[in-house]
């Protein structure tokens, strides 16, 4: 046992003690930690519904269910990792423009240390400044982004900072190699038939929800660590890659997308690539009537933390 550990439900019981990730300690630093889990409680740049603002807080209150073993891949991230929850980025929620630059400040501080930052959103806003932190620290990193939406639209009523926007921004500012990048999950209906083939004209490996029905996403996976190897990568995953009876807590759902199943393929087939970090982004509690979506949310959290570099598996 190396590092910090949960709070055990035989030690305190679930529903109880501290409202950490996981009940994990809290720490103020991410100084010695190998990887961190942070929330941003955003959800001004939504375009539809809201209620993404009280994401992280639902997402750690559904985490205590978390035990620390993975019983599939019998990876034992706490015995070799340093793991904490840093707690909240503070944005201003009056001011979008002014919240992706405190999340970028916030994330040029925390890249300072060696740590992966796994981070609960929040809506996918706040990608964009996280991916310009990374670029600092790694150059342009290649980009997983699991979503119904390719969020590459160039203005959303004018404005260039939105929920649908940051991979658009990301690709202008050379944030992301796109030859290494993937969108996973896209689907639904469009501004133009041809929407999707903007992605795919910056060289964007583009797998729509159709190609993965009644599929397993294992042999994808394959393809993605073959062109990834191991680059820098960040994995962006946007809780309504799933389909609404897995996922509705959100705020613009899309029928026929992923399964739970297919997304726990996704993120342990990450497993050997050289994760920088991650986000799980877009639940919204007022639409996640019995906390299922959160809960989801948690357990996708939890297995992002399984494939991170430096875990230790148990044979
Ligand atoms: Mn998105
Ligand atoms: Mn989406």
């Amino acid at each position: 046992m190396a590092g910090n550990q949960p709070l055990g439900g035989n030690e305190m019981p679930r529903f109880a003690g501290p409202g950490t990730m996981m009940r994990l300690p809290a720490a103020k630093s991410a100084a010695s930690l190998d990887v961190c889990f942070v929330g941003i409680p955003m959800d001004i740049g939504t375009s539809n519904r809201s209620g993404t603002r009280f994401g992280p807080k639902q997402i750690r209150a559904e985490s205590v269910l978390l035990r620390p073993y993975n019983m599939a891949s019998r990876a034992a991230p706490f015995d070799s990792l340093m793991v904490a929850d840093l707690g909240d980025v503070p944005i201003n929620i009056f001011d979008l423009k002014d919240s992706v630059h405190r999340i970028e400040a916030y994330f040029d501080a925390l890249l300072l240390h060696d740590v992966i930052p796994l981070t609960m959103g929040g809506d996918h806003t706040l990608t964009l400044p996280i991916l310009r932190a990374m670029a600092k620290k790694h150059g342009p990193v290649a980009l997983l982004h699991i979503d119904a939406h390719a969020d590459v639209n160039e203005h959303m009523f004018g404005e260039e900072i939105a929920h649908g926007t940051p991979f658009r921004r990301a690709v202008e500012e050379n944030l992301i190699d796109t030859a290494r990048s993937f969108q996973i999950g896209l689907r639904g209906t469009g501004y133009a038939a041809e929407d999707f083939d903007w992605s795919r004209d910056q060289g964007f490996a583009v797998i729509q929800a159709e190609e993965l029905w009644h599929k397993s996403a294992s042999p994808l996976m394959q393809d993605v660590k073959d062109r990834l190897g191991k680059h820098p990568t960040y994995l962006s995953f946007d809780i309504d890659a799933l389909d609404p009876a897995y996922a509705p807590g959100t705020g613009t759902p899309e029928f026929g997308g992923l399964t739970t199943v297919q997304a726990l393929e996704i993120i342990r087939g990450c497993r050997g690539l050289n994760l920088v970090g991650g986000d799980l982004v877009e639940v919204s509690p007022p639409y996640d009537k019995d906390g299922n979506t959160a809960l989801l949310a948690a357990n996708l959290l939890y297995e992002m933390l399984c494939v991170c570099p430096g875990v230790v598996y148990r044979s």
